[in-house]
């Protein structure tokens, strides 16, 4: 790689670049580790399909800048067993750091007006429960399985029954890459199947940029009423907000919410990185926020220091920038900003109650 392109990366992930064996550096602040369990709350299981994963990634979404620019980030090519590297990477990353777990998510694909799979207009990507679970069966003390269904596929009761049974805690929906509007009354009936098995529905809320989408207004947390009338628990993925340039801010929507239902959560995902820079620090101001939010990360979509540059102590920004491994960055940039140490135990605490 030649140096400018290797330094523009580098600007834009914040040092991510070898990150696959990086050391883990010193704790920014000096501080510990908050008590309890830390479980990242948010990352992404992600492949091509090769090594029959089962995965697609579509010819718009391989088009997308965002998928060079993380493979040039993690260290991934397209040798044959990228989908195996890519886990290897993730394990490597999650065992070098001190959080404790991590919420593994699927991707679920569209599905046509007949419930059916629909591959050909899946303009994202599809990562299959079955390869998820796969994966956490190996690897049982680092990943805890977020399935991802589709509320709008024909089998969607019985794929909620056989992930539970399989040992999923959570239920992923991105209604933007999805084709779904999440208040659509035709779903109650799969909330209420999500709620009667215990399980977090976590729904993607805010402005998408990383995928192709139908639309950004079925990502306004407004729409997760049906959900939460169905008795689930759900976290608002990303609390609807929306990067620096976006028009539409579906954030002040969540802030309504969270005064209405006490059972949506947020999780402060991709809110460290450079499109996000003006969120959190809102959100740290704003009243009753931090009480509904959860640790999560985004990975492998990369917490970026540089932007923060202002609010940190030099100190901190110099360790968090040289910091390599992703698990670690986020969360000690995100502590480094003020996100209060309950935050960090939230995500294991909501686990544990949506066991029972
Ligand atoms: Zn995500």
């Amino acid at each position: 790689m030649r140096a400018s392109r290797r330094t523009f990366l580098r600007f834009l992930g914040g040092a991510a670049i070898g990150a696959a064996t990086g050391p883990v550096a010193s704790a920014a602040s000096g501080r510990r580790k908050p008590a309890g369990v830390l479980v990242d709350m948010h990352t992404h299981l992600f492949g091509i399909g090769d090594g029959g994963t089962g995965c697609v990634l579509s010819c718009k979404q391989r088009a997308h800048w965002n998928f060079q620019f993380s493979l040039k980030l993690i260290g991934l090519a397209e040798n044959g067993h990228m989908d195996e590297d890519y886990v290897q990477w993730m394990v490597r990353q999650l065992r070098a750091s001190s959080v404790d777990r991590a919420v593994l998510q699927a991707w679920d694909c569209r599905y046509d007006s007949a419930g059916r799979q629909d591959l050909a207009h899946t303009t994202s990507l599809y990562v299959p429960n079955e390869y998820l679970f796969r994966i956490v069966r190996r690897y049982p003390d680092l990943f805890i399985p977020c399935a991802s269904i589709n509320p709008a596929r024909r089998d969607a009761l019985d794929e909620i029954d056989s992930c539970a049974a399989a040992g999923a805690r959570l239920v992923k929906v991105h209604p933007p890459t999805m084709a779904l509007d999440p208040a659509d009354p035709r779903f109650l009936p799969f909330y209420r199947r999500c709620a009667d098995r215990g399980l977090i529905v976590m729904v993607h809320t805010g402005t998408e940029h990383s995928a192709d989408i139908i639309g950004q207004e079925v990502a306004d947390p407004a729409r997760l009423r049906p959900a939460l009338e169905a008795g689930c628990l759900v976290i608002a993925a990303h609390a609807g907000t929306r990067a620096f340039f976006d028009r539409e801010d579906f954030y002040p929507h969540f802030r309504e919410m969270i005064r209405r239902y006490p059972r949506l959560y947020c999780d402060t995902a991709v809110l460290a990185s450079m499109f996000r820079f003006r969120v959190l620090p809102q959100m740290l101001r704003d009243d009753g926020v931090m009480e509904r939010a959860v640790h999560g990360s985004d990975i492998p979509f990369p917490a970026n220091a540089m932007v923060f540059w202002h609010r940190l102590r030099p100190a901190d920004l110099i360790s968090l920038v040289t910091e390599a491994n992703l698990f670690e960055r986020d969360w000690k940039l995100k502590r480094a900003l003020g996100v209060p140490d309950p935050v960090f135990a939230r995500g294991a605490a909501l686990l544990e109650g949506a066991s029972g």
